[in-house]
């Protein structure tokens, strides 16, 4: 199953759970930036919520917001019962303390999974697991690569394909392009989150490899992931309509859990 059809056959499940509901599963999403990817990952997220019959709100506040005026509005936001999910759009301008706004959310209403104390799998690292698992993916005995090890990606990553009982390597910058080969040549699972266009290209790879590209680079105003499309394997989830899909729809999950959890 492609991510499309899997995306699609999740929303409709969804969908289905959701009509004839009185009060339905509502997310609040706050943004405090002008930043254009902001602007149109947040369109992609209030489309998503309105295609499953989910509430979505979008306060939009301005630049020279405060710290505590943000945190005034996520603690109404917490204490409002017909609010299941919210989500503080980062990047936060610079004069905001991104740390403090992460802990201001609820943990039970964290859906980003961002709180240390979340209920929550983080999205990205989420639904790819998800996905991989639709797609009947062996992990028991498998070498799964995770290159990049960022709080929201890499390290919550790791520790998920952990839990499918995977055997797990994690590269970061630090890690030699020698190591590096060696260790891609040996992984069957590969899952690149570096930031780098085209980071993977001519190294060898097995063709039984999967590859769960998570990059999203901006080159001459084209979107490219982190792995150069159509290489040699058995999956390689493309860039753009790949894993930002799966992030999205883990959104909608764990709203979906949200709302479950308070009723
Ligand atoms: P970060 O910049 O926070 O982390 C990048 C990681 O890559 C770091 O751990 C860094 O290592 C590692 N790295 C950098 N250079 C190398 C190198 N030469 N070799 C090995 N590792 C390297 O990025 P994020 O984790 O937030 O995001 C990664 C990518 O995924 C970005 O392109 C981002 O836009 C995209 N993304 C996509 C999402 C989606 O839904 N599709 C969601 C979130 C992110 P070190 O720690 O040593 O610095």
């Amino acid at each position: 199953m492609d991510i499309k059809q899997f995306v699609a056959q999740e929303k409709l499940i969804l969908k289905s759970k959701v009509e004839g509901l009185k009060i339905r599963p509502s997310l609040l999403i706050i943004q405090v930036n002008d930043d254009p990817a902001s602007a149109s990952y947040i369109k992609g997220k209030l489309k998503d919520a309105a295609e499953v019959g989910f509430n979505a709100k979008h306060l939009k506040l301005d630049e020279s917001t405060t710290t505590v005026q943000l945190l005034s509005e996520i603690i109404k936001a917490n204490d409002d019962p017909l609010i299941h999910g919210i989500i503080v759009q980062l990047p936060l301008p610079k004069h905001i303390n991104e740390e403090q706004i992460k802990l201001a959310v609820i943990p039970s209403k964290d859906v980003d999974g961002f709180h240390p104390l979340t209920h929550f799998t983080p999205c990205t690292p989420g639904g790819i697991i998800d996905f991989l698992r639709a797609n009947n993916t062996v992990f028991v005995g498998k070498n799964a690569l995770v290159i990049g090890r960022s709080n929201i990606v890499g390290k919550p990553m790791a520790r998920l394909l952990l839990d499918q009982n995977a055997t797990v390597t994690v590269a970061h910058s630090k890690t030699s392009k020698e190591q590096l080969d060696k260790l891609l040549l040996d992984a069957d699972i590969i899952i690149a989150a570096v930031g780098r266009p085209n980071f993977i290209k001519d190294q060898q790879l097995k063709k039984s490899a999967i590859i769960i590209d998570v990059g999203i680079n901006r080159v001459d105003n084209v979107l490219v992931g982190d792995v150069y499309p159509n290489l040699d394997v058995t999956l390689q989830t493309p860039v753009p309509g790949g894993v930002g899909l799966l992030t999205r729809l883990k959104l909608i999950k764990n709203l979906w859990e949200a709302y479950n959890n308070g009723i």
